[in-house]
Parts: structure tokens; sequence; C-alpha cells
């Protein structure tokens, strides 16, 4: 049994990693209309590749002197031998190791970091980002703003960031995120991400199959209001998820090859976005749910838990949304939807009334500018809702080879060691009911949470899809 895992994982690795390698650096047509490319040259994920740093920079023409970047954790874990290795083939590298802010348990990615690299730098050529989500996002914002080159070395298997075109830092008071430029190459040492912390590698895995649930919704936003859609990555995305669900038991235990599949999934997940020019493969309703907790955090006292467990978290009550909705939607009387249907200045009011005291009056009115945004009315709300209504059925086929279930999500999560309530993650009750109830409004994405709520069920059915976090 044993071996027939490691071989499963062998040639799960294999596969991704060819994709990997036939993405990078390739400029393709794709039949979407859009052309895909992504600055990422060089993907190295395999045990040792630390010492493969010199040969990295040389062939990424990274000549001059860098700036490596980390914090205690990450230094311990990959710094201080990338330092040596890369200082021991005669190049200059300076070390900047970023501290919390005072008041602080960890690092954020916040302004001040990212100021603080800025003002380091002058003179590096490049940056080398020693850790996971926070470090790289601080370092793709600097090296973005100083238009210079960066490359990722990677300390754990915790979210899809390394690759994507943007970031997701705490600025401001709502949670958005930024376009950014990614690595010129990652390098990912299995020796060093086996050794990551089991949470890490279980939030990894909640952030990587996250992505079936977000591409439902992709596909939701482009049927319902013609948004822009790329069959090709969703496939892309869809099958690092699914190697990945297949080696979960093993990505608990730190199995090298099993956080190899994953690693590479993470890391092909963050090309797709990139190559799609948006976060929409990526990120759908539980990553509104997960960023709604972020912004709120602060306001209600409250430590954020790690961004693959609450995206996770969101996408389970998203996935029941789905299951439950559905077999109701036949059942639906269009017309009385349309005709009860909340005036847009009314909405606008309710929505500045509950954001204004966790995140401040003028990023509240912002919030309620993009929630009016989608909030159609009258003949257009109509033509939008006969689409699913006319025959859900039918619909539903389009969406159906995209979903995972909840149960199947719930069973690959708990297989990782990735918490499954809300009360797990410090999330109270009322904060659950809220993330699923508001998260929907501060962007312009349309996900199921848009669509439950336009079909008057987001509400009704909170109790029955809410006990699935419970
Ligand atoms: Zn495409
Ligand atoms: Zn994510």
């Amino acid at each position: 049994m044993a071996q027939r895992r490691m071989g499963t994982s062998g040639s799960s690795y294999q596969q991704l990693a060819d994709s990997i390698n036939e993405l990078i650096g390739d400029r393709r047509e794709c039949p979407c209309g859009r052309i895909h490319e992504t600055p990422t040259r060089q993907v190295l994920i395999e045990a040792g590749t630390i010492e493969q740093l010199p040969d990295v920079l040389a062939k990424q023409g990274l000549a001059g002197a860098g700036l490596l970047v980390a914090d205690d954790n990450t230094y311990q874990a990959a710094g201080e031998k990338s330092s040596q290795v890369i200082r021991g083939s005669g190049r200059e590298l300076d070390t900047l190791i970023i501290r919390p802010e005072p008041g602080q348990a960890e690092v954020q990615a916040t302004d001040g970091p990212v100021e603080l690299v800025q003002r380091q730098a002058t003179g590096a050529d490049y940056l080398l980002a020693v850790g996971s989500g926070t470090i790289n996002d601080i370092c793709k914002l600097a090296a973005t703003r100083l238009d210079i080159p960066y490359v990722s070395v990677a300390t754990a298997p915790s979210m899809t960031g390394y690759t994507s075109g943007i970031a997701a830092p705490l600025t401001g008071a709502i949670k958005n995120t930024i376009d950014a430029r990614p690595p010129v190459a990652v390098v990912a040492d299995l020796n060093v991400l086996s050794a990551a912390p089991a949470p890490m590698r279980a939030a990894g895995v909640g952030d990587l199959v996250s992505r079936s649930l977000s591409s439902t919704d992709w596909k939701l936003a482009a049927l319902l209001r013609g948004d822009y859609f790329c069959p090709y990555i969703a496939t892309m995305v869809d099958e690092a998820d699914r190697h990945c669900r297949a080696v979960a038991p093993e990505i608990k235990l730190g199995q090298p090859q099993a956080v190899a599949v994953l690693t590479a999934g993470l890391i092909l997940a963050g090309v797709g976005m990139k190559m799609a020019g948006t976060s929409a493969p990526g990120s759908g309703g539980g990553h509104l749910m997960s960023h709604y907790w972020d912004m709120t955090a602060p306001a209600r006292h409250r430590q954020r838990s790690l961004h693959g467990f609450q995206v996770a978290l969101g996408d389970l009550i998203c996935a029941a949304l789905y299951e439950r909705m559905w077999p109701q939607i036949a059942e639906l009387d269009l017309e009385e939807i349309v005709a009860k249907r909340m005036p847009a200045d009314d909405f606008a009011r309710e929505t500045y009334e509950h954001y204004a005291p966790l995140i401040g009056s003028e990023p509240a009115e912002e919030v309620a500018r993009f929630a009016v945004a989608k909030h159609a009315e009258g003949e257009e709300l109509r033509r939008q809702l006969e689409l699913v209504t006319a025959d859900p059925r039918a619909f539903w086929t389009q969406l159906a080879p995209l979903f995972t279930s909840s149960e199947e999500l719930k069973r690959t999560l708990q297989e990782s060691g990735a918490p499954l309530t809300a009360a797990e993650l410090g999330i109270s009750e009322a904060e659950l009911l809220d993330g699923y109830r508001f998260a929907r409004r501060f962007r312009d994405r349309y996900t199921v949470l848009d669509l439950a709520y336009d079909l008057g069920l987001l509400d009704e059915l909170r109790d029955e899809v809410l006990a699935t976090a419970e």
C-alpha cells in the first residue's frame, strides 16, 4: 500500500512538474482570446536545491549584489544556508531580517516592512525572498516598486502566492489584492519544505483544494455576467487540486514525495492566476470570506488564522451552499424575487452600517460602492437570474465538472490535518455569520454567495449551510 502510494505521488509530481515547465517562460496564444505568459522562468522542486542557488542566479543573469530578506524563523529554516551558499560562490549578498512591529506577534505584510526593504535595497540588483506568504508578499511588492527582479526561496508549502501576480497586503482597511510581479525563479528545497510545521502544510492543502470552488465560481460569473473565463487554465488548476487531494494523508506526515506534489500544485496554481491576469481561478467565495475575517480581525481583537485554513473553511461553506441551494431553484418565483429586491440606496446604507464600525467610515463608503455595483435590479436582475432559473439542471451541468462536494473537501482537509470548524480558528458564531452575509460586498467578484443572495436564499439557508462549519 505504502509502495503504491509512493508511486502515485511520484508520477503525480512528475505530471505537475512537466506542466509547470511547459508553462513557464512560454508565451501562449490561447483559444480564450488572451496571451498567457508569466515572468517566472525557473522552478526547482527537489531535495537540496538551495545548493543550486548560484547556478540559478547565473542562469537568471543576476550577477550583482543581492539583498536576502527573511524573518527570524525563515532565516533559521533556509536563510542562513542560502546566504552561505551564495557568498561561498563569491557573490555579494546583504541580509535583512524583518522583525514583528511593536504589539504584533508575527511579521505582517504591511507598508512598514515593504518600505524597509525598499530602503535597504538601494544598490541591490535583486532580492532573495526567504520565507512563505508574508515574506514573499513583502518582497514581491518591494521588488515591483523598485523595478528589480526577485528570487523566492520557499520555506513552507502553505499558499499559492509564490508565483501569483498579486500580493495580498494588509494595507489600509480593505483587504484587496494588488498587482505585483512574481519571482523570476522559485527554489523549493524539499529538505526545508518537508520540515515546515505541519499546520503550514495543512494550510497549503486548504489553499490548493479551494481551487475547485474558485473555478466553479469563476465559471458561474462567466455564465451569468459574461466575465472572462479560460477553460485551459481552469483545467490546469483542477489538475493540481486533484493530485494534491490524492496524497493528503502523506502530506500530513511530511513525506517528501507528497510535499513535492503539494508544492508543485501550489506553484502551478499561482502560475495559473498570473497567466489568467485575474485571481479569479484561485479566489472565489471562500477567499472573500477569508479576506473579510482578516479585515475585521483588529476591530474584533482576534488573531488572524492561516490563510489556507480560513479559505478552506469559507469554501466548505460555499460548497454546502451550492449543494443546498441548487435543488431549490426550480421552486422559486422569479417575479416575486425581482419585486422584493431591496432598493440600491437601502442596500448601500445597510452595507455601510455594517462595515463602518469595523473598518472605519471612509473604507466603508468604498465597500458600499462595490456592493451596489453588483446589485442588479428590475429587468437587469430578471435577465441575469433567468439564465439559471429557466433550467437549473441544465445550468448545473456546466458547473458540475469543476465542482467538489463539501463531503470530499471535508475528507481531504481532515486527512491533511486542517481544522474544519470556525471555533478552531477562533472565529465566533457571529463572525462566521457576518462573513457569510457580508464578505461578498467588498469586492466586485461574483460568487455563489452573490447568486444565493440574488435568489433570496442566502439568509434562508444560513442555518443549515453554516452547520457545515460548526
Ligand atoms: Zn486561456
Ligand atoms: Zn489563497
